[in-house]
């Protein structure tokens, strides 16, 4: 066991857990955090950042994250790149396991984001992020005029489609079935779109690329395993998201899909844990909007410390 006690311990290193990891060592909470096996987080997989504010060049995901980082070792958080195991929230103070070893924590901020779930198609691992991407937000710009395809049969996919209209040229909706979990009105909007088209009973089984990146992919239909091709220099994969809770072991209320429930402001279902950024947002899923929940997860720990005093 570790022998000192913290007033706060951070669990990830994107957005979230650095804004959180700034703002508790500017209050002097000598904050320690796990930034875990991808330090940084999401934006360590990205080449341009272009909407995160402050930079009116836009920045590469792993330049920004390292500013992130130095900023917040600057005023004293002090990083361990090292994975959580487990945690014990049944008392405080709050326990937590790294590599076999125990720390003990007043309050923790949960900041371990969601992953993208991918299709795991062939040829994807090598384009992924040259073509392929699993936000329309942050990617859809890059393809301007261009054919893209996204693939989804649900309100995710609806909205990502919609929403890159305005820069394809044309957008095809790839869905495996012909029933869509998608709302009537998403649907209608998306079906309704002139730039847009749906294709069903369809699943990539390859993707096609040259040097510069993605040119299509090969389509299979399910019910008779026949192959179509189809052209696009972008995809959106827009089958959903898994938020990174299992080490928590069902310890805080999460829904049904595994996103932690803010209970009060940021704090959880377990008193002096709170939880900030994709781990929690089924809405946003951006790294502005991460950090913000950030900012907002260290006050309120710093708020119900001083209330325990
Ligand atoms: C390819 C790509 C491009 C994107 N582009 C943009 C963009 O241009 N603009 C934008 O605003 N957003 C973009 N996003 C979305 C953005 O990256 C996320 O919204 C943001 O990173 C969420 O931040 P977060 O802090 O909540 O979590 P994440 O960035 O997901 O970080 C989670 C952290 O938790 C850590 N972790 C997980 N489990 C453990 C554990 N057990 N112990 C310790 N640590 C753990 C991980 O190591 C990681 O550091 C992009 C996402 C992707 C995938």
């Amino acid at each position: 066991m570790s022998d000192d006690l913290r007033n706060v311990i951070i669990i990830g290193s994107g957005p979230a857990g650095y804004t959180a990891g700034l703002y508790s060592a500017r209050a002097m909470l000598d904050p320690l955090m796990f930034a875990g096996y991808m330090s940084g987080g999401q934006l360590m997989l990205t080449s341009d950042v272009e909407n995160f504010p402050g930079y009116p060049q836009g920045i590469g995901g792993p330049e920004m994250m390292m500013q992130l980082r130095e900023q917040a070792e600057r005023f004293g958080l002090e990083v361990e790149d090292k994975n959580v195991e487990r945690v014990d929230l049944k008392e405080r103070p709050f326990k937590v396991w790294v590599e076999g070893q125990e720390f003990r924590a007043e309050t923790l901020i949960i900041c371990t984001g969601a992953e993208a779930i991918w299709l795991g198609a062939e040829g994807e691992e090598e384009q992924k992020g040259r073509g392929i991407s699993t936000c329309a937000t942050c990617d859809g710009a890059f393809f301007r005029d261009e054919e893209i395809i996204v693939i989804g049969g649900g309100d995710s996919a609806m909205e990502e489609a919609t929403f890159l209209t305005r820069f394809a040229s044309k957008v095809t909706i790839i869905h495996r079935r012909d029933v869509f979990k998608a709302s009537k009105v998403m649907y209608d909007r998306a079906a309704s779109h002139p730039k847009i088209e749906i294709k069903t009973f369809r699943s990539v089984k390859k993707w096609l690329s040259d040097e510069k990146g993605l040119t299509g992919a090969l389509l299979e239909d399910p019910r008779d395993g026949s192959i179509e091709q189809i052209e696009c220099s972008g995809a959106f994969i827009a089958i959903g998201h898994k938020p990174i809770t299992s080490f928590l072991e069902d310890q805080i209320e999460t829904d049904e899909s595994g996103y932690i429930i803010h209970k009060h402001n940021t704090m959880t279902s377990v008193e002096g844990v709170f939880a900030a950024g994709d781990v929690v947002d089924t809405r946003y899923r951006q790294a502005i909007t991460a950090a913000g929940m950030g900012c907002q997860a260290s006050i309120d720990a710093e708020r119900w410390l001083e209330d325990q005093e």
